[in-house]
């Protein structure tokens, strides 16, 4: 189901966007200085979009929340060294209007906020008739339509203008990443949505620097336009997210390391591919057809457990057929996250089939009523 919104391009006088956009610049606009010198850098490696961010949404208190409306004028005057354009968070509407004041080029919506409709709403209200670009970030919580809503909010007040930005989601469970990236959630918002500019923030998804640059390949390698990435003149030294910071020099050999690859299918490996999706297509029939094959017997099961009186879920039996597939698929190069989710939507099924089964009244089915023993 597509979304109907009026977009145009991301573009800003002077910037060419050609795969990919680097957005670059501070966690944090911490003083004039780090500003400036930051700014300068960057600028001289050839970024022409520089962000930082100046209010600051810490998930707990007593973290440095961002120098606010005084950290403005640094921003205007890195503008006017360099050229570059200037991008930072809004949160609410005293952030547009103190930003809109000292001239930022671009407002981004970050993360905690996208998740919130009433604050996405009030900014968008605030934006009537104002023709500024907006960058919304993914909410917090794996939620596609809360990131399509914020994204329609925005288009509805009149901003055209407007790409989406991938950070990773929040997750529980430790893990290599700061926000797990979950590609299938950007990859669906441009299926959703594909007319809209798709960049990614490999900082905030790593929160490291060493994840960094495969990060960002990927999102290279999934035709993203660009990235939105932290660098900072001494990052060892930053008051927030020191960890993930890479210094402007770094920032150029991730950059070089980059490889482009094209979207365009050209006719002389367009046939191969064709053969190849055939191919695909082909096993994807036989899975669906295998799958439809399995649950028949789940729906057998489900009738014999009903006639006998059995609980459907038998947590040994499940434990085994997991330990038993996970170890299948490490053989057959299958990641064990991927045979563990496959495993959980196919038990998760086969539990609704024999659910259903269970709660047929025996008229539907023509079972004998078990007593219970
Ligand atoms: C940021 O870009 O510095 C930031 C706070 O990001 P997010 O909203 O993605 O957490
Ligand atoms: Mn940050």
């Amino acid at each position: 189901m597509g979304v109907n919104l009026e977009l145009e391009p991301f573009l800003l006088p002077g910037i060419v966007t050609d795969r990919p956009w680097v957005i670059a610049g501070p966690c944090s606009a911490e003083s004039e200085e780090q500003v400036l010198q930051t700014a300068v850098e960057l600028s001289k490696i050839g970024i022409r979009m520089f962000r930082a961010g100046v209010w600051k949404p810490r998930t707990r208190p007593n973290a440095f929340e961002g120098h606010g409306s005084k950290a403005l004028p640094w921003l205007k005057k890195a503008k006017e060294e360099t050229g570059m354009y200037m991008a930072t968070e809004v949160a609410n509407v005293k952030h547009v209007y103190e930003a809109l004041k000292w001239g930022v080029d671009i407002l981004w919506i970050g993360a905690r906020t996208t998740a919130n409709p009433f604050a996405v709403q009030e900014i968008a209200d605030t934006l009537k008739g104002v023709d500024i670009p907006v960058i919304v970030k993914n909410p917090v919580s794996p939620d596609v339509e809360l990131w399509i809503g914020a994204i329609e909010r925005l288009n509805h007040a009149g901003i055209r203008r407007l790409a989406a930005a991938h950070r990773g989601f929040a997750k529980y469970e430790q893990s290599e990443y700061r926000n797990h990236p979950q590609w299938q959630i950007p990859i669906e918002l441009k299926r959703r949505i594909p007319s809209i500019p798709m960049i990614t923030d490999p900082s905030h998804i790593c929160g490291n620097r060493k994840n960094l640059l495969e990060v960002s390949q990927r999102a290279m390698d999934l035709n993203f336009d660009g990235i939105i990435i932290e660098s900072h003149i001494n990052p060892e030294a930053a008051m927030s997210d020191a960890q993930q910071q890479l210094t402007p020099s770094d920032l150029k050999l991730l950059l070089s390391k980059l490889i482009l690859r094209h979207s365009d299918v050209d006719s002389s490996i367009s046939l191969t591919l064709e053969e190849l999706r055939e191919k695909i297509d082909l096993y994807d029939d036989q899975v669906m057809n295998i799958l439809e094959k399995r649950m028949c017997i789940a729906d057998q099961i489900g009738e014999y457990k009903k006639t006998n009186n059995v609980t459907i879920l038998q947590t040994k039996r499940w434990d085994e057929i997991l330990t038993k597939r996970m170890e299948q698929g490490l053989m057959k190069g299958l990641s064990e996250e991927f045979v563990t989710r496959l495993y959980e939507a196919i038990h998760q099924e086969s539990i609704n089939h024999q659910t259903k089964i269970m709660n047929k009244s025996n008229g539907e089915n023509g079972n004998q009523k078990v007593e219970h023993k």
